[in-house]
């Protein structure tokens, strides 16, 4: 089962395609995470894409998608859930051109829900999962004591126009998913566990 999720910026897509992976056995693929682990390497060619996220703005097309073939390559046959990729028009179709996904999970979240995650939205550096900072104690990661820290595009000003991108460039992709007969609308308004059931009850039936 190859599955994609999208969802406006902090909605809560990482999470959610973290418990699908446990769930369905299936690789979770997130280019945001791929992008700020080759940051992570500090040389020439991750300080230019560290200024652009940064910025709050998108990477440029040919570069994710030669990322994501390169990804999904390697895996080989191992089913996938896909998040953070397609985010423009191109990406789509040259997503749907090489590996088709069986389904399109969209979370549907209100802005003010969505803004509200992203202040409270903590990271770990080191096992990079992310929290609600008004549930973790003392800020610091339960799983490796580390000090949790803000993203840098979470700030309020690069939040804003990474959704203001989204809306743009991302939302109109749902149409051309819709046209195709893959797309699953989710209501994520509410907590993970209700948006993981509704997903649950929509992947238990495609097996
Ligand atoms: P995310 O972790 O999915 O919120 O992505 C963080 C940032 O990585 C985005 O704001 C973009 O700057 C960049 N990025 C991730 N995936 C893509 C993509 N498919 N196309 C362009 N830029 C991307």
């Amino acid at each position: 089962m190859n599955i994609v999720i999208m969802g406006a910026p902090s909605c809560g897509k990482g999470i959610q395609a973290k418990l699908i992976e446990k769930k369905f056995g299936l690789e979770h693929i997130s280019t945001g995470q791929i992008l700020r682990d080759f940051i992570a390497k500090n040389n020439k060619e991750s300080a230019k894409i560290k200024e652009i996220m940064s910025r709050g703005e998108f990477i440029v097309d040919s570069l994710m998608c030669k990322i994501v073939s390169l990804k999904l390559d390697e895996i080989n046959d191992k089913g996938f859930i896909l998040d953070g990729f397609p985010r423009t028009e191109k990406q789509t179709k040259f997503l749907l051109k090489h590996y088709s996904p069986d389904v399109v999970l969209y979370l549907h979240t209100d802005k003010d829900i969505a803004l509200e995650r992203c202040e409270n939205r903590v990271v770990c550096p080191v096992c990079k999962k992310s929290y609600d900072k008004r549930l973790v104690s003392n800020l610091v990661c339960p799983d490796d004591g580390e000090i949790l820290i803000t993203r840098e595009d979470d700030k309020p000003d690069v939040y804003l126009k990474r959704y203001k991108i989204f809306e743009k460039e991302t939302k109109p992709i749902l149409d051309l998913f819709k046209r195709y007969g893959k797309l699953e609308v989710i209501d994520n308004n509410g907590d993970i566990e209700s948006t993981f059931n509704e997903i649950s009850k929509i992947l238990v039936n495609m097996r």
